[in-house]
């Protein structure tokens, strides 16, 4: 009874030390974000899943050759492999993307007897990533991204790389907690009414401050504004003190 308390006030205490967070950030990147994309939702996932492993510019480029080189999902489907690896070589390792990218297709088509994801509106965002993440190669962060950043926008929370970091040195998540387990974590602290714009805004700001202050090399502690409540930063701090 007392550990299961105990551990209730330690959720509370994540949620309010997240929401602090959250409303720095905002302040300091403007929120509300305006969303990046609009794509429908089976194109999104095959953006997510090109950009695996791979910066946005080249992604971007080989999601760009494969629509060029194919007017149709089911061209995409049914075309030689390699003409798929071809298309998409900006991406990293497109030899294997590729054969997933078909299988995906396939899946899909197996399952709701043609190549969308529009009835994914229809579902909770519980149901419709439960949905997506039995799709080949489909993680938690490709199902949020798939909800979130397409026209379906819901509230979906994806968690990259930099967001990851920023939460860990925040303390918002164990530094042992991978990636794709933290999806779950981190979403559980976000506040069960908040909107799609809400939690896509949760994720751009994390992710923006990854990508300008909290480096992965060298962060930037002493132009942070959220110093006073990271471990991280200041045990670097007091390290530095002479
Ligand atoms: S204080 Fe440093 S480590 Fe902590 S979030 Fe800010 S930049 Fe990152």
């Amino acid at each position: 009874m007392f550990a299961r308390r105990r551990a209730m006030l330690f959720a509370d205490d994540l949620r309010a030390k997240l929401l602090l967070v959250h409303e720095r950030l905002c302040a300091q990147y403007k929120c509300p974000i305006a969303y990046f994309g609009s794509l429908d939702p089976l194109s999104e996932l095959v953006s997510s899943l090109l950009s695996h492993r791979t910066k946005n510019a080249d992604s971007s480029r080989a999601f760009r050759t494969l629509r060029e080189r194919f007017p149709s999902w089911e061209s995409v489907r049914d075309a030689p492999t390699e003409e798929i690896q071809s298309a998409i070589a900006a991406a990293t390792w497109p030899e294997q993307k590729a054969p997933r990218l078909q299988a995906v297709l396939r899946a899909i088509e197996a399952k709701r007897g043609a190549l969308s994801l529009d009835f994914l509106a229809e579902l909770t965002v519980v149901e419709a990533r439960a949905w997506l993440e039995e799709l080949p190669g489909v993680g938690p962060k490709t199902s949020a991204a798939v909800l979130a950043f397409s026209t379906l926008r819901r509230a979906a929370l994806p968690v990259d790389s930099h967001h990851h970091r920023v939460a860990q040195r925040l303390a918002l998540i164990p530094k042992s907690l991978a990636v794709g387990p933290s999806h779950a974590v981190l979403e559980a602290q976000l506040p069960g009414d908040w909107n799609a714009q809400q939690v896509y805004d949760n994720h751009e700001i994390l992710l923006l401050h990854g990508q300008n202050i909290c480096f992965f090399n060298n962060p930037a502690c002493a132009r942070c504004v959220v110093l006073d409540l990271c471990p991280f930063g200041q045990a670097r701090r007091l390290k530095s003190q002479p």
